[in-house]
Protein backbone atom coordinates (compact mmCIF):
# COMPACT_ATOMS: atom_id res chain seq x y z
CA UNK A 1 0.00 0.00 0.00
CA UNK A 2 1.14 3.31 -0.93
CA UNK A 3 2.14 5.21 2.09
CA UNK A 4 2.39 9.03 1.92
CA UNK A 5 5.75 10.00 3.43
CA UNK A 6 6.35 13.60 3.33
CA UNK A 7 10.24 13.22 4.79
CA UNK A 8 11.56 11.55 2.61
CA UNK A 9 10.25 13.49 -0.75
CA UNK A 10 9.93 16.84 0.50
CA UNK A 11 12.78 18.11 -1.08
CA UNK A 12 12.17 16.89 -4.42
CA UNK A 13 9.60 19.91 -5.57
CA UNK A 14 8.76 18.52 -9.04
CA UNK A 15 8.82 14.70 -8.48
CA UNK A 16 6.89 15.03 -5.47
CA UNK A 17 4.12 16.52 -7.57
CA UNK A 18 4.31 14.26 -10.32
CA UNK A 19 4.83 10.98 -7.88
CA UNK A 20 2.07 12.42 -6.03
CA UNK A 21 -0.44 13.35 -8.23
CA UNK A 22 -0.45 9.70 -10.25
CA UNK A 23 0.01 7.65 -7.48
CA UNK A 24 -2.85 9.00 -5.75
CA UNK A 25 -5.25 8.31 -7.77
CA UNK A 26 -4.03 4.67 -8.55
CA UNK A 27 -4.50 4.07 -4.50
CA UNK A 28 -7.88 5.84 -4.34
CA UNK A 29 -6.03 8.37 -1.89
CA UNK A 30 -7.52 12.30 -1.59
CA UNK A 31 -7.49 14.71 -4.78
CA UNK A 32 -4.05 16.88 -5.09
CA UNK A 33 -4.78 20.03 -2.94
CA UNK A 34 -1.77 22.92 -3.59
CA UNK A 35 -1.20 25.33 -0.76
CA UNK A 36 1.03 28.07 -0.06
CA UNK A 37 3.12 27.36 3.05
CA UNK A 38 4.42 30.40 4.69
CA UNK A 39 7.12 28.25 6.17
CA UNK A 40 9.01 27.63 2.20
CA UNK A 41 6.48 30.86 0.64
CA UNK A 42 5.99 28.59 -2.25
CA UNK A 43 2.04 26.78 -3.11
CA UNK A 44 3.39 23.38 -2.10
CA UNK A 45 1.37 20.01 -3.28
CA UNK A 46 -0.41 18.95 0.70
CA UNK A 47 0.69 15.93 2.02
CA UNK A 48 -0.54 14.70 5.10
CA UNK A 49 1.48 13.09 7.40
CA UNK A 50 -1.07 10.09 8.11
CA UNK A 51 -3.05 8.90 5.03
CA UNK A 52 -6.10 10.53 4.67
CA UNK A 53 -6.21 12.68 8.04
CA UNK A 54 -5.42 16.36 8.29
CA UNK A 55 -4.92 17.75 12.11
CA UNK A 56 -5.69 21.50 11.40
CA UNK A 57 -5.14 24.07 14.44
CA UNK A 58 -5.83 28.01 14.05
CA UNK A 59 -4.75 30.50 16.67
CA UNK A 60 -8.39 31.63 18.18
CA UNK A 61 -9.79 34.69 19.19
CA UNK A 62 -8.70 36.47 22.55
CA UNK A 63 -11.94 36.71 24.05
CA UNK A 64 -12.37 39.71 26.01
CA UNK A 65 -15.09 41.61 23.18
CA UNK A 66 -17.32 40.57 20.63
CA UNK A 67 -15.27 39.29 17.53
CA UNK A 68 -14.77 41.50 14.69
CA UNK A 69 -15.35 41.12 11.13
CA UNK A 70 -11.68 41.69 10.46
CA UNK A 71 -10.99 38.68 12.73
CA UNK A 72 -14.27 36.74 11.50
CA UNK A 73 -12.03 36.61 7.94
CA UNK A 74 -8.94 34.27 9.68
CA UNK A 75 -12.48 31.56 10.69
CA UNK A 76 -13.99 31.84 7.00
CA UNK A 77 -10.21 31.43 5.72
CA UNK A 78 -9.51 28.10 7.69
CA UNK A 79 -13.16 27.19 7.35
CA UNK A 80 -12.77 27.00 3.50
CA UNK A 81 -9.03 25.11 4.08
CA UNK A 82 -11.24 22.78 5.95
CA UNK A 83 -14.15 22.33 3.35
CA UNK A 84 -11.79 21.86 0.36
CA UNK A 85 -9.83 19.20 2.09
CA UNK A 86 -13.02 17.28 3.10
CA UNK A 87 -14.33 17.99 -0.50
CA UNK A 88 -10.47 16.64 -1.85
CA UNK A 89 -11.07 13.45 0.44
CA UNK A 90 -9.28 14.09 4.00
CA UNK A 91 -11.00 13.48 6.88
CA UNK A 92 -10.08 16.96 9.01
CA UNK A 93 -9.72 17.04 13.01
CA UNK A 94 -9.81 20.86 13.86
CA UNK A 95 -8.99 22.59 17.15
CA UNK A 96 -9.13 26.50 17.53
CA UNK A 97 -8.47 27.37 20.96
CA UNK A 98 -10.00 30.31 23.39
CA UNK A 99 -7.71 32.31 24.03
CA UNK A 100 -9.38 33.77 27.68
CA UNK A 101 -5.29 34.47 29.92
CA UNK A 102 -2.33 36.11 29.09
CA UNK A 103 -2.72 38.17 25.78
CA UNK A 104 -1.31 41.59 26.53
CA UNK A 105 -3.04 44.66 24.94
CA UNK A 106 0.59 45.38 23.56
CA UNK A 107 0.50 42.28 22.16
CA UNK A 108 4.06 41.19 23.38
CA UNK A 109 4.41 41.00 26.64
CA UNK A 110 3.53 44.49 27.68
CA UNK A 111 0.56 46.13 28.99
CA UNK A 112 -2.72 45.19 30.72
CA UNK A 113 -3.85 41.50 29.88
CA UNK A 114 -7.03 41.92 27.33
CA UNK A 115 -9.21 40.08 29.64
CA UNK A 116 -8.72 42.28 32.35
CA UNK A 117 -9.43 44.93 30.25
CA UNK A 118 -13.12 43.28 29.17
CA UNK A 119 -13.40 42.75 33.11
CA UNK A 120 -13.26 46.00 34.07
CA UNK A 121 -15.00 47.60 31.47
CA UNK A 122 -18.59 45.29 32.08
CA UNK A 123 -17.85 45.01 35.75
CA UNK A 124 -17.81 41.39 35.42
CA UNK A 125 -15.06 38.65 36.31
CA UNK A 126 -12.69 37.71 33.49
CA UNK A 127 -14.91 34.00 33.17
CA UNK A 128 -17.94 35.69 33.02
CA UNK A 129 -16.24 37.97 29.80
CA UNK A 130 -15.21 34.52 28.37
CA UNK A 131 -18.50 32.81 28.28
CA UNK A 132 -20.01 35.50 27.26
CA UNK A 133 -17.76 36.49 24.09
CA UNK A 134 -16.89 32.95 23.40
CA UNK A 135 -21.08 31.81 23.04
CA UNK A 136 -21.34 34.64 20.74
CA UNK A 137 -18.20 34.02 18.78
CA UNK A 138 -19.19 30.65 18.37
CA UNK A 139 -23.01 31.80 17.27
CA UNK A 140 -21.26 34.17 14.96
CA UNK A 141 -19.16 31.19 13.08
CA UNK A 142 -22.75 29.49 12.81
CA UNK A 143 -24.02 32.31 11.28
CA UNK A 144 -21.46 32.60 8.54
CA UNK A 145 -21.93 28.73 8.30
CA UNK A 146 -18.64 27.14 9.61
CA UNK A 147 -19.59 23.92 10.81
CA UNK A 148 -18.79 24.28 14.47
CA UNK A 149 -20.09 20.93 15.77
CA UNK A 150 -16.40 19.78 13.52
CA UNK A 151 -14.24 21.70 15.65
CA UNK A 152 -13.17 21.64 19.53
CA UNK A 153 -12.71 25.00 21.15
CA UNK A 154 -10.72 24.50 24.02
CA UNK A 155 -10.17 27.66 26.50
CA UNK A 156 -6.32 28.03 27.93
CA UNK A 157 -7.80 28.21 31.17
CA UNK A 158 -8.35 24.44 31.16
CA UNK A 159 -4.83 23.94 29.95
CA UNK A 160 -2.66 25.68 32.59
CA UNK A 161 -1.35 22.35 34.43
CA UNK A 162 -0.69 21.41 30.65
CA UNK A 163 1.39 24.94 30.16
CA UNK A 164 3.40 24.51 33.11
CA UNK A 165 4.35 21.23 32.43
CA UNK A 166 5.97 22.48 28.65
CA UNK A 167 7.71 25.53 30.90
CA UNK A 168 9.07 23.51 33.11
CA UNK A 169 10.45 21.92 30.42
CA UNK A 170 12.14 24.49 28.60
CA UNK A 171 13.44 25.55 32.21
CA UNK A 172 15.05 22.00 32.76
CA UNK A 173 16.70 21.74 29.47
CA UNK A 174 17.85 25.18 29.72
CA UNK A 175 16.19 27.08 27.18
CA UNK A 176 14.37 29.18 29.76
CA UNK A 177 15.73 31.26 32.55
CA UNK A 178 13.63 32.90 35.32
CA UNK A 179 13.81 36.67 35.70
CA UNK A 180 11.92 38.65 39.01
CA UNK A 181 8.97 39.07 37.12
CA UNK A 182 8.96 35.53 35.49
CA UNK A 183 10.28 33.16 32.58
CA UNK A 184 11.75 33.64 29.38
CA UNK A 185 12.37 31.83 26.72
CA UNK A 186 15.66 32.10 25.29
CA UNK A 187 15.03 32.66 21.79
CA UNK A 188 19.27 32.55 21.43
CA UNK A 189 19.31 28.94 22.60
CA UNK A 190 17.02 27.74 19.05
CA UNK A 191 18.60 27.55 16.32
CA UNK A 192 17.29 29.50 13.35
CA UNK A 193 14.51 31.00 15.66
CA UNK A 194 12.21 33.46 13.27
CA UNK A 195 12.65 31.18 10.44
CA UNK A 196 8.88 31.38 9.75
CA UNK A 197 8.56 35.14 7.60
CA UNK A 198 12.70 35.15 6.80
CA UNK A 199 12.61 36.94 10.14
CA UNK A 200 16.02 35.77 11.53
CA UNK A 201 19.11 37.59 12.26
CA UNK A 202 18.98 41.68 11.35
CA UNK A 203 15.21 41.61 10.49
CA UNK A 204 14.48 39.54 13.91
CA UNK A 205 16.72 42.50 15.74
CA UNK A 206 14.75 45.54 14.16
CA UNK A 207 11.25 43.67 14.60
CA UNK A 208 12.00 42.92 17.87
CA UNK A 209 10.15 44.51 21.12
CA UNK A 210 10.50 47.70 21.45
CA UNK A 211 9.58 47.80 25.22
CA UNK A 212 12.61 45.77 26.26
CA UNK A 213 12.11 44.20 29.86
CA UNK A 214 14.84 44.88 32.82
CA UNK A 215 17.42 41.62 32.49
CA UNK A 216 16.04 39.63 29.33
CA UNK A 217 19.15 38.55 27.32
CA UNK A 218 17.82 39.07 23.76
CA UNK A 219 14.71 41.56 22.73
CA UNK A 220 12.92 38.66 21.44
CA UNK A 221 13.04 36.68 24.47
CA UNK A 222 9.55 35.99 25.59
CA UNK A 223 7.19 35.34 28.82
CA UNK A 224 6.57 31.72 29.38
CA UNK A 225 4.91 32.44 33.12
CA UNK A 226 4.58 36.07 34.47
CA UNK A 227 4.84 36.25 38.01
CA UNK A 228 1.06 37.90 39.62
CA UNK A 229 0.71 41.49 40.50
CA UNK A 230 -1.22 41.83 43.42
CA UNK A 231 -4.08 42.87 41.52
CA UNK A 232 -4.04 40.24 38.59
CA UNK A 233 -7.57 38.81 38.06
CA UNK A 234 -6.32 35.50 37.16
CA UNK A 235 -3.54 33.59 39.37
CA UNK A 236 -2.49 30.07 39.71
CA UNK A 237 0.52 28.46 41.50
CA UNK A 238 3.45 27.46 40.25
CA UNK A 239 6.94 26.49 40.01
CA UNK A 240 7.75 30.19 39.96
CA UNK A 241 5.33 31.50 42.23
CA UNK A 242 1.44 32.12 41.39
CA UNK A 243 1.21 33.83 38.40
CA UNK A 244 -0.65 33.36 34.99
CA UNK A 245 0.93 31.92 31.48
CA UNK A 246 2.53 33.84 28.65
CA UNK A 247 0.22 34.19 25.68
CA UNK A 248 2.25 32.18 22.87
CA UNK A 249 2.47 28.72 25.55
CA UNK A 250 -1.54 27.98 25.21
CA UNK A 251 -0.87 27.15 21.40
CA UNK A 252 1.71 24.56 21.71
CA UNK A 253 0.18 23.32 25.08
CA UNK A 254 -3.18 22.75 23.47
CA UNK A 255 -2.02 21.71 20.40
CA UNK A 256 0.10 18.73 22.31
CA UNK A 257 -2.95 17.65 24.10
CA UNK A 258 -5.22 17.48 21.80
CA UNK A 259 -3.35 17.04 18.27
CA UNK A 260 -0.17 15.54 19.15
CA UNK A 261 3.33 16.85 19.15
CA UNK A 262 3.58 16.93 14.96
CA UNK A 263 0.51 18.62 12.84
CA UNK A 264 -0.50 19.00 8.87
CA UNK A 265 -1.93 22.62 9.04
CA UNK A 266 -1.68 25.72 11.75
CA UNK A 267 -3.52 28.97 10.62
CA UNK A 268 -4.10 32.16 11.42
CA UNK A 269 -4.44 35.86 10.08
CA UNK A 270 -0.52 37.31 9.08
CA UNK A 271 0.22 39.10 11.68
CA UNK A 272 0.66 36.35 14.02
CA UNK A 273 3.77 35.12 11.51
CA UNK A 274 6.73 37.15 13.14
CA UNK A 275 6.13 37.01 16.91
CA UNK A 276 3.31 34.59 17.99
CA UNK A 277 3.97 31.58 15.63
CA UNK A 278 7.58 31.63 15.83
CA UNK A 279 7.51 31.20 19.34
CA UNK A 280 5.02 28.85 19.37
CA UNK A 281 7.67 26.87 16.77
CA UNK A 282 10.26 27.70 19.09
CA UNK A 283 9.11 26.46 22.30
CA UNK A 284 7.20 23.19 20.14
CA UNK A 285 10.57 22.26 18.65
CA UNK A 286 12.66 22.69 21.45
CA UNK A 287 11.00 20.15 23.69
CA UNK A 288 10.32 17.26 20.62
CA UNK A 289 12.66 18.01 18.12
CA UNK A 290 10.44 17.48 15.76
CA UNK A 291 8.58 19.53 12.75
CA UNK A 292 5.90 21.28 14.68
CA UNK A 293 3.70 22.35 11.60
CA UNK A 294 4.08 21.25 8.03
CA UNK A 295 2.24 23.91 6.67
CA UNK A 296 1.65 27.53 7.80
CA UNK A 297 -0.89 28.80 6.56
CA UNK A 298 -1.62 32.97 7.03
CA UNK A 299 -4.48 35.04 5.55
CA UNK A 300 -3.86 38.96 4.72
CA UNK A 301 -5.43 41.62 6.52
CA UNK A 302 -9.25 43.10 6.15
CA UNK A 303 -8.82 46.91 6.29
CA UNK A 304 -11.08 49.72 6.22
CA UNK A 305 -9.98 53.26 5.49
CA UNK A 306 -6.23 51.71 4.86
CA UNK A 307 -6.13 50.42 8.37
CA UNK A 308 -6.27 47.14 9.79
CA UNK A 309 -9.20 46.26 11.66
CA UNK A 310 -8.58 45.29 15.24
CA UNK A 311 -10.62 44.92 18.81
CA UNK A 312 -7.56 46.44 20.04
CA UNK A 313 -7.54 49.53 17.44
CA UNK A 314 -11.12 49.66 18.16
CA UNK A 315 -11.96 50.08 14.58
CA UNK A 316 -13.96 47.65 13.31
CA UNK A 317 -17.52 46.08 13.27
CA UNK A 318 -18.96 43.10 14.45
CA UNK A 319 -21.19 40.37 12.69
CA UNK A 320 -23.79 42.17 15.10
CA UNK A 321 -23.25 45.32 13.45
CA UNK A 322 -23.73 43.79 10.15
CA UNK A 323 -26.63 42.34 10.82
CA UNK A 324 -28.36 45.31 12.48
CA UNK A 325 -28.24 47.10 8.83
CA UNK A 326 -30.30 44.32 7.91
CA UNK A 327 -27.57 42.69 5.87
CA UNK A 328 -27.82 38.81 5.57
CA UNK A 329 -24.53 36.90 7.64
CA UNK A 330 -23.42 35.20 4.24
CA UNK A 331 -23.04 38.25 2.43
CA UNK A 332 -19.72 38.72 4.70
CA UNK A 333 -18.56 35.57 3.60
CA UNK A 334 -19.43 35.77 0.18
CA UNK A 335 -17.44 39.00 0.57
CA UNK A 336 -14.56 37.76 1.81
CA UNK A 337 -14.75 35.05 -1.00
CA UNK A 338 -14.46 37.33 -3.59
CA UNK A 339 -11.17 38.28 -2.76
CA UNK A 340 -8.22 35.65 -2.13
CA UNK A 341 -6.99 34.87 1.03
CA UNK A 342 -3.63 36.29 0.75
CA UNK A 343 -5.03 39.47 -0.85
CA UNK A 344 -5.32 42.57 1.84
CA UNK A 345 -9.12 43.48 1.39
CA UNK A 346 -10.67 46.48 2.03
CA UNK A 347 -14.47 47.12 3.71
CA UNK A 348 -16.72 49.37 3.09
CA UNK A 349 -20.60 49.61 3.31
CA UNK A 350 -21.22 49.92 -0.31
CA UNK A 351 -18.86 47.06 -1.04
CA UNK A 352 -21.03 44.71 1.01
CA UNK A 353 -23.91 45.73 -0.22
CA UNK A 354 -22.81 44.79 -3.63
CA UNK A 355 -21.50 41.49 -2.51
CA UNK A 356 -25.33 40.71 -0.67
CA UNK A 357 -26.71 42.12 -4.19
CA UNK A 358 -24.97 39.47 -6.07
CA UNK A 359 -25.14 36.91 -3.63
CA UNK A 360 -29.12 37.46 -4.08
CA UNK A 361 -28.65 37.31 -7.34
CA UNK A 362 -27.11 33.56 -7.14
CA UNK A 363 -29.56 32.19 -4.95
CA UNK A 364 -32.87 33.37 -7.80
CA UNK A 365 -30.84 31.55 -9.94
CA UNK A 366 -30.00 28.59 -7.76
CA UNK A 367 -33.78 28.16 -7.51
CA UNK A 368 -34.31 27.95 -11.05
CA UNK A 369 -31.87 25.61 -11.89
CA UNK A 370 -33.38 23.46 -8.51
CA UNK A 371 -36.47 23.86 -10.24
CA UNK A 372 -35.56 23.10 -13.88
CA UNK A 373 -32.92 20.01 -12.95
CA UNK A 374 -35.42 18.61 -10.20
CA UNK A 375 -32.38 18.78 -8.50
CA UNK A 376 -30.76 15.91 -10.35
CA UNK A 377 -27.11 16.86 -10.57
CA UNK A 378 -24.73 15.48 -13.69
CA UNK A 379 -21.04 15.85 -14.21
CA UNK A 380 -19.36 17.98 -16.39
CA UNK A 381 -16.37 19.67 -17.13
CA UNK A 382 -16.90 22.78 -15.57
CA UNK A 383 -17.42 21.22 -12.07
CA UNK A 384 -14.21 19.85 -12.48
CA UNK A 385 -12.84 23.42 -13.62
CA UNK A 386 -14.65 24.39 -10.60
CA UNK A 387 -13.29 22.13 -7.93
CA UNK A 388 -8.97 22.75 -9.65
CA UNK A 389 -9.48 26.12 -9.07
CA UNK A 390 -10.35 26.03 -5.16
CA UNK A 391 -7.83 22.90 -5.18
CA UNK A 392 -5.16 25.42 -6.38
CA UNK A 393 -4.35 27.02 -3.06
CA UNK A 394 -7.95 28.17 -2.17
CA UNK A 395 -8.62 30.71 -5.83
CA UNK A 396 -12.26 31.48 -4.39
CA UNK A 397 -12.25 34.59 -6.89
CA UNK A 398 -11.40 32.33 -9.80
CA UNK A 399 -13.85 29.61 -8.61
CA UNK A 400 -16.74 32.30 -7.98
CA UNK A 401 -15.80 33.68 -11.85
CA UNK A 402 -16.60 30.22 -13.33
CA UNK A 403 -19.76 29.66 -11.26
CA UNK A 404 -21.00 32.28 -12.22
CA UNK A 405 -20.35 32.14 -16.03
CA UNK A 406 -21.38 28.91 -16.14
CA UNK A 407 -24.72 29.56 -14.56
CA UNK A 408 -25.49 32.59 -17.36
CA UNK A 409 -24.46 30.30 -20.38
CA UNK A 410 -26.58 28.26 -21.93
CA UNK A 411 -23.77 25.74 -22.87
CA UNK A 412 -24.59 23.62 -20.27
CA UNK A 413 -27.89 21.45 -19.13
CA UNK A 414 -29.66 22.56 -15.69
CA UNK A 415 -28.72 18.96 -14.65
CA UNK A 416 -25.05 19.86 -15.16
CA UNK A 417 -25.45 23.20 -13.53
CA UNK A 418 -27.18 21.84 -10.72
CA UNK A 419 -24.33 19.26 -10.16
CA UNK A 420 -21.95 22.88 -9.98
CA UNK A 421 -24.16 23.96 -7.51
CA UNK A 422 -23.66 21.20 -5.47
CA UNK A 423 -19.95 21.30 -5.51
CA UNK A 424 -19.85 25.09 -4.96
CA UNK A 425 -22.63 25.02 -2.03
CA UNK A 426 -20.06 22.31 -0.62
CA UNK A 427 -16.89 24.21 -1.28
CA UNK A 428 -18.19 27.83 -0.46
CA UNK A 429 -20.50 27.29 2.13
CA UNK A 430 -23.30 29.98 0.86
CA UNK A 431 -26.05 28.15 1.03
CA UNK A 432 -26.98 27.77 -2.71
CA UNK A 433 -28.63 24.56 -2.38
CA UNK A 434 -30.50 25.22 0.17
CA UNK A 435 -31.28 29.18 -0.22
CA UNK A 436 -32.83 30.66 2.50
CA UNK A 437 -36.55 31.15 2.44
CA UNK A 438 -38.36 33.56 0.39
CA UNK A 439 -41.77 35.72 1.95
CA UNK A 440 -44.41 33.43 1.11
CA UNK A 441 -47.03 34.44 -1.65
CA UNK A 442 -50.73 36.23 -0.89
CA UNK A 443 -53.19 34.16 -2.33
CA UNK A 444 -54.30 37.49 -4.99
CA UNK A 445 -50.73 37.15 -6.09
CA UNK A 446 -50.64 33.66 -7.53
CA UNK A 447 -51.72 32.98 -10.78
CA UNK A 448 -54.96 31.15 -11.48
CA UNK A 449 -53.47 28.28 -13.30
CA UNK A 450 -50.74 27.95 -10.30
CA UNK A 451 -53.85 28.09 -8.05
CA UNK A 452 -55.18 25.22 -10.40
CA UNK A 453 -52.10 23.05 -10.13
CA UNK A 454 -52.26 23.46 -6.50
CA UNK A 455 -55.61 22.07 -6.18
CA UNK A 456 -55.45 19.72 -7.85
CA UNK A 457 -52.17 18.74 -6.10
CA UNK A 458 -54.18 18.92 -2.57
CA UNK A 459 -57.18 16.39 -3.81
CA UNK A 460 -54.08 13.99 -5.07
CA UNK A 461 -52.88 13.83 -1.66
CA UNK A 462 -55.79 13.80 0.09
CA UNK A 463 -56.68 10.49 -1.99
CA UNK A 464 -53.04 9.61 -0.81
CA UNK A 465 -52.04 9.36 -5.21
CA UNK A 466 -49.13 10.85 -4.11
CA UNK A 467 -47.61 9.72 -7.91
CA UNK A 468 -49.53 12.38 -9.29
CA UNK A 469 -49.37 15.06 -6.60
CA UNK A 470 -45.18 14.34 -7.21
CA UNK A 471 -46.18 14.79 -11.15
CA UNK A 472 -47.80 18.37 -10.16
CA UNK A 473 -45.37 19.64 -7.76
CA UNK A 474 -42.72 19.32 -10.82
CA UNK A 475 -45.35 20.73 -13.27
CA UNK A 476 -45.40 23.92 -10.76
CA UNK A 477 -41.92 24.11 -10.00
CA UNK A 478 -40.99 24.39 -13.80
CA UNK A 479 -43.37 27.01 -13.71
CA UNK A 480 -41.21 29.05 -11.17
CA UNK A 481 -42.50 28.37 -8.16
CA UNK A 482 -41.69 26.05 -5.45
CA UNK A 483 -44.25 24.22 -2.88
CA UNK A 484 -43.89 23.55 0.69
CA UNK A 485 -46.01 21.02 2.84
CA UNK A 486 -46.20 23.33 6.05
CA UNK A 487 -48.10 21.93 8.93
CA UNK A 488 -51.08 24.39 8.20
CA UNK A 489 -51.24 23.21 4.19
CA UNK A 490 -49.19 24.07 1.08
CA UNK A 491 -46.80 26.71 1.15
CA UNK A 492 -46.22 28.52 -2.11
CA UNK A 493 -42.94 30.66 -3.27
CA UNK A 494 -41.35 32.00 -6.21
CA UNK A 495 -38.46 30.91 -7.58
CA UNK A 496 -38.11 32.90 -10.78
CA UNK A 497 -38.13 36.83 -11.15
P1 LIG B 1 -7.38 38.05 18.02
O1 LIG B 1 -8.76 37.91 18.59
O2 LIG B 1 -6.94 39.47 17.89
O3 LIG B 1 -6.38 37.20 18.76
O4 LIG B 1 -7.42 37.52 16.51
C1 LIG B 1 -8.06 36.35 16.08
C2 LIG B 1 -7.65 36.03 14.65
O5 LIG B 1 -8.06 37.07 13.74
C3 LIG B 1 -6.15 35.89 14.43
O6 LIG B 1 -5.90 34.83 13.52
C4 LIG B 1 -5.76 37.22 13.81
O7 LIG B 1 -4.58 37.11 13.07
C5 LIG B 1 -6.96 37.48 12.93
N1 LIG B 1 -7.17 38.90 12.60
C6 LIG B 1 -7.21 39.93 13.48
N2 LIG B 1 -7.49 41.09 12.82
C7 LIG B 1 -7.63 40.77 11.50
C8 LIG B 1 -7.94 41.53 10.31
N3 LIG B 1 -8.18 42.84 10.36
N4 LIG B 1 -8.02 40.87 9.14
C9 LIG B 1 -7.82 39.54 9.08
N5 LIG B 1 -7.53 38.76 10.16
C10 LIG B 1 -7.44 39.37 11.36
ZN1 LIG C 1 -1.83 30.64 18.62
Amino acid sequence: MFQENAGSIRNMEWLRTIFGIRERKKHGLPSPVFLTNTLSGKKELFISQRPGIVLFYSCGPTVYGPALIGNLRAYVFSDTIARVLQCAGYRVQRVINITDVGHMVGDNDVGEDKMSVGAKREKATPEEIADRYTKLFIEDLEDLHIHTEDIQFPRATAYIKEQIALAKTLEEKGIAYRLSDGLYFDTQKFPNYGKLGGLSGVKLEAGARVKVVQGKRHPADFVLWRVAKPNDLQQWDSPWGRGNPGWHIECSAMIRSLLGQEIDIHSGGEDLIATHHNNEIAQSEAISGRTFVHYWMHNAFLTMGGEKISKSLGNGFSLSDVVSKRFHPLSVRYFFLQAHYRTPLSFSWEALAGAESALDRLWKISRNVAGESRRKGAHSEVRERFLASMRDDLATPQALGILWDSLKSEDYTPEEKWGLIEDADTHLGLSLVNTPPVDALKEEDIPIQIRDLLMRRETARAHKDFKTADRIRDEIEKSGYHVDDGPFGAVLTRTTF
